[in-house]
Order: C-alpha cells, then structure tokens, then sequence
C-alpha cells in the first residue's frame, strides 16, 4: 500500500498541494483559497503505482515532485495551481522477474542396452572361422555346422 505515501503540504504562496496514488494513477491536485473564491486545479497521470515515496523538492512557490512508479519516472512541477506532468520513461520499470522453468534434464536411464554379443561359447574360439555356405542351396550355416540346416547336404 501506498497510501502512507501520499503528501500534502503547503507551498510558499499558501497553495495546498495534495499528491496521492489511489492505484494506477498519481493525482495531484492543487488548491488556494483566497478571500471570496476557491480555486482548484487536478492532474491525473496514469503512473502505475508508485514504486518508492516521492520526493518533493521545493524552490520558492515552485516545487517539484519526483515519483517512480511502475510506468516509469515523472516529474511533477507545482507552481500556484499550475500542474506540469512530465514523464521520463527512460527509465524502465521495475523488471518483472521471469518464471525460470529448469529445462527437465533427460533420464540417462532411457539409453538403450547394447544387445549383448551372443556368441556360441563353443565357437567362440573359432570366430575367426568363415561361415559356411551351403553348396546346394546356398544357406548360410555355423562355421561348424556339419550339415545345412537348409536342406541337409553334408558340408
Ligand atoms: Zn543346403
């Protein structure tokens, strides 16, 4: 809440400055009462909310009015009921922190098993024997193989 924010004071010439941050906007209003009128003059901004208590800094019957707010920076001049709104948004609000979402690291689980190289323990000491190829059908058997599994013939 801002509220505690809000400023009033009285400048030299006997204006009544009011500066408030009812939500998005800055109102400041100015006021004098003279003998026999009232006089009164408003300026609403649509600042955003401000971000830190504005500061005042008064020269004379001027006084100007610093405030950060969420659309960036304006400065505010009172001068008897005149109200000058500048805004700086140069200065970037501040900055939204964004969702960082961790990017879900890859189970490593989901690597495939090598399948495992089955080679017949009895031939394995053979394994750099040809196969054999069947003289008949051309079935392409064991190395060791003493008959094609194809058709039969004796290799
Ligand atoms: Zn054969």
């Amino acid at each position: 809440m801002s509220d505690t924010w809000d400023l009033r004071w009285i400048s030299a010439d006997g204006t009544e400055i009011n500066v408030e941050n009812p939500g998005e906007y800055t109102i400041v209003s100015a006021e004098r009462s003279l003998p026999g009128q009232f006089e009164q003059t408003q300026n609403t901004t649509e600042s955003g909310s401000w971000v830190e208590p504005p500061q005042v800094n008064q020269d004379g019957d001027r006084s100007v009015v610093t405030i950060v707010a969420t659309h960036g920076r304006f400065e505010v001049e009172i001068e008897g009921l005149n109200i000058e709104v500048q805004s700086d948004n140069s200065v970037p609000p501040p900055p939204l922190m964004p969702l960082m979402m961790p990017l879900t690291a890859m189970s490593p689980s989901l690597i495939e098993d090598e399948p495992e190289s089955t080679p017949n323990s009895a031939t394995a000491s053979n394994a750099a024997k040809p196969a054999t190829t069947c003289t008949q059908c051309g079935h392409l058997g064991q190395p060791d193989d003493r008959f094609c599994a194809q058709c039969g013939t004796a290799l």
